[in-house]
């Protein structure tokens, strides 16, 4: 047996202070200074999901990307959405998928569509043959100092994107799920401890805590379940477009007790145990991992 490296959770991942960057949102990983983490060559699967079909909206950077390289080292076929802005980031996500002999479908186009959404569900049960993981990730994230930087056209989208997304999707996609079939959400420390300046996006991150709540209580005579992932800061695209004012991302995740913010990888093994068969008496819960904040 080869020799376990032990690495300190401390210095494993790049630490602020950052340097000052913006982009249009939303974003690409690859443009980040540092690039982010997502597992590119470090997961490692063992056939925990083998033979699943799933669904992740999000699948190309971000957590939604760690998800989905994972998932697809797991033995999982995987399709993803994500906006056609970001095309970039997807194929480089589609190549890992398929480098894993698994399928990898890419299904572009913007969540804030009750048509589109509907579509997405019906185009992935179609390519991949069913859906066995549904993982609503997807969100929009922009900071303002004051509700009275937030128009209602601003309002509505996070809205559109982080609550009404979710439940289009799920809604076309429950009729076609099977016992054993799992819904994941990606919620966030902001559904318990919500920042000043995120007023409209930390509403929906309670919102996603508790529609996994009542749906899981819903669906488990079903056999399905419906668990969140609640992260901490994570460096991603969301942070810097639009996400993170200037001062905080130069620290970002600097009030973290490990002092750094966490990388999407750092996260993949969560959404991999939710999915998991082995994790069949968990459902209505929520996994926190934020470096230490003690949410959720
Ligand atoms: P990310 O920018 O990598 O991922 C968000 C994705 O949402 C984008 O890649 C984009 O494809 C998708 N998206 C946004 N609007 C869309 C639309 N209208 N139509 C289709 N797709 C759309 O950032 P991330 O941080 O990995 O975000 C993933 C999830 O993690 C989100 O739910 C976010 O709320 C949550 N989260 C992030 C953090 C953090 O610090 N980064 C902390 C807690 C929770
Ligand atoms: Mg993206």
């Amino acid at each position: 047996m080869s020799k376990q490296t032990i690495l300190n959770p401390v210095d494993k991942y790049p630490k602020p202070p950052f340097a000052k960057q913006s982009q249009p949102w939303p974003g690409l990983a690859s443009k980040m200074d540092p690039v982010p983490d997502h597992g590119e060559t470090t997961y490692k699967g063992s056939g925990r999901l083998a033979g699943k079909r799933a669904l992740i909206t999000g699948g190309d950077s971000g957590m939604g990307r760690a998800a989905a390289i994972a998932y697809a080292r797991e033995g999982a076929d995987v399709a993803i959405n994500y906006l056609p802005a970001e095309e970039e980031d997807a194929q480089q996500v589609i190549t890992l998928i398929r480098k894993e002999g698994r399928k990898g479908i890419a299904l572009p186009g913007d969540l804030r569509d009750e048509s589109f959404c509907t579509q997405l569900v019906a185009d992935a049960l179609r390519e991949l043959g069913g859906l066995d993981i549904l993982v609503n990730n997807a969100a929009r994230q922009q900071t303002h100092a004051s509700i009275l930087d937030i128009s209602s056209e601003e309002f509505d989208a996070v809205m559109k994107t982080n609550i009404y997304a979710p439940f289009w999707t799920i809604r076309a996609a429950l009729p076609h799920l099977k016992a054993g079939a799992v819904i994941i959400g990606t919620a966030s420390e902001q559904a318990y401890d919500p920042s000043a300046d995120l007023y409209d996006y930390a509403q929906t991150k309670a919102a996603t805590m508790n529609y996994v709540k009542s749906l899981a209580k819903q669906l488990a005579p079903k056999g399905i379940r419906v668990n969140a992932v609640a992260p901490g800061p994570i460096w991603t695209p969301l942070q810097v477009s639009g996400g993170a004012t200037q001062e905080k991302l130069q620290n970002f995740g600097s009030a973290t007790p490990l002092g750094r913010p966490g990388q999407p990888v750092e996260l993949a093994s969560i959404y991999v145990q939710l999915a998991a068969d082995d994790a069949s008496f968990t459902t209505g819960q929520v996994y926190g991992a934020s470096g230490g904040a003690g949410q959720p």
